[in-house]
């Protein structure tokens, strides 16, 4: 192993970048020119060098509250005093039942139980498993199907990326994506351009469905799963009626339907979860990320009564489901959640992002004449902004936006080939959409 020349724990100015092998990231081109942060405070990142950067990420579309809460990092502080670790196979802890009802009690309809995991990722493969066993537990066992949809993004796990219709995501790992299907993306630049909110056209889609059961056949699909709102190809809204429709293609042929909320569920879209905006109960939600704005990895899969009842049969010391994590419902997880949801609550930011959504779309939607832009979308607290690409150099424009955007106009955006995504914390205030409308029109004019 190479020797780094930085004393063992000295964060202060670390010189070897070496041996971390970032995710999701063009790890040569980083380590040539280094996008450090070194803390964070409500609205703001701060470098090393103290330079203050507008969070218009949410960090990963996870800090809902913004950064380093007071209440969140002493909720934190004292659970790790009190009990650092406790298993859940087993054994249980108060922290974890409070924020299981905390989160059910958010939650639309009968989506009553909670099964905790760790991220995104495992949510998905969480809630694709509990459909596989669902049917199986109501002797259904042919139903093994799982329906995804082009540009969906369900994270990394084998799971997420079979039903996830993004291709990089999916080519280098191919051999065991057996036994899904896609619903097509609902994004269509023709009849959508500059919509906002949920654009008008496009619902049809849903009735894709009708076709992908008639050439399988309902009796071998176990579930559908789709984002409320596509997040991280690029922010596709759903049209219109689009998720109406398609619970009703499902419940038509007996098919769970599963939401992953990962990025839509504590407030982005204005309400607790997406479902809620829509007004359709999916049969699983799965979410993540802003459950405790971020602070401590967790995530879980809400699911409805009937599917969690259908499993509480046979002898009663027999485990019902074989599924589980070490961390599933971590202390300090479970504790900086119920610190996060006290503050969404008690600063009614779920509210607050249905409030500021016009203001937002006005201010996104202003950047529209700038060059190169092709397209924007808004929807709750999100946008998006297509950039054509430069010849040859798919994907070189949005990524000089986002290093310069740091580096040169203290910004944090998020992009995706030559779109930019922005979704900052629920906090944010009107003066600082300005801002970072205005900080966002010189970065596309900077890399014009
Ligand atoms: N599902 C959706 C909709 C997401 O947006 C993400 C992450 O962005 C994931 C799943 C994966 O989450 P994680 O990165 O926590 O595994």
């Amino acid at each position: 192993t190479a020797q780094s020349s930085r004393a063992d724990n000295d964060l202060s100015a670390p010189n070897d970048l070496e041996a971390w092998w970032l995710p999701f990231t063009a790890n040569r081109s980083f380590k040539a020119r280094p996008r450090m942060i070194a803390r964070a405070k409500d609205m703001h990142y701060y470098t090393p060098e103290g330079r203050a950067v507008l969070d218009g990420a949410a960090g990963l579309w996870c800090c809902n509250a913004g950064h380093n809460r007071d209440e969140i990092t002493a909720a934190i502080q004292a659970q790790a005093a009190e009990l650092d670790y406790s298993p859940a196979f087993q054994f249980g802890h108060a922290a974890g039942f409070a924020i299981a009802s905390r989160i059910a009690q958010l939650a639309p309809g009968d989506l009553d139980h909670v099964f905790f995991c760790n991220s995104g990722s495992e949510a998905v493969d969480t809630a694709l498993k509990i459909a596989l066993a669902y049917w199986n537990v109501q002797g259904q066992g042919s139903r093994t199907r799982l329906i995804g949809r082009e540009r969906g993004y369900h994270g990394v796990g084998f799971g997420g990326i079979s039903v996830g219709g993004i291709v990089k995501n999916r080519q280098f790992f191919g051999s065991l994506l057996a036994g899904v299907d896609h619903l097509p993306h609902t994004y269509n630049r023709a009849e959508q351009a500059f919509s906002r909110g949920e654009p008008e056209w496009g619902a049809h889609l849903a009735d894709e469905l009708e076709r992908i059961v008639a050439l399988h056949d309902a009796s071998t699909i176990a579930a559908v799963i789709v984002e409320p709102m596509a997040g991280s190809t690029g922010v596709i809204p759903a049209p219109k009626g689009y998720l109406q429709r398609l619970r009703q293609i499902c419940d038509k042929y007996g098919i769970l339907l599963i939401f992953d909320e990962v990025i839509t569920g504590f407030g982005r879209l204005g309400t607790a979860f997406a479902a809620e905006r829509y007004g359709v109960i999916p049969d699983m939600i799965t979410f993540a990320k802003g459950v405790n704005s971020g602070t401590v990895p967790m995530g879980g899969v809400l699911v409805r009564k009937g599917i969690h009842d259908a499993f509480m049969k046979g002898p009663d010391n027999m485990i019902e489901l074989f599924h589980g994590y070490t961390y599933s419902g971590h202390p300090l997880a479970c504790a900086s959640a119920l610190a996060a949801q006290d503050i969404y609550r008690d600063e009614k930011l779920f509210e607050r992002a249905k409030a500021l959504e016009p203001v937002w779309a006005d201010a996104i939607h202003g950047l529209k004449d700038l060059p190169n832009v092709l397209d924007i979308r808004t929807v709750g607290l999100v946008g998006a902004i297509d950039l054509a690409s430069r010849p040859d150099a798919f994907g070189a424009r949005a990524f000089e936006a986002m290093d310069r955007g740091f580096h040169d106009h203290d910004l944090m955006i998020r992009i995706t080939g030559d779109t930019i995504a922005i979704s900052p914390p629920l906090i944010i205030t009107e003066v600082q959409i300005g801002e970072l409308a205005d900080k966002l029109g010189k970065v596309i004019r900077a890399v014009a």
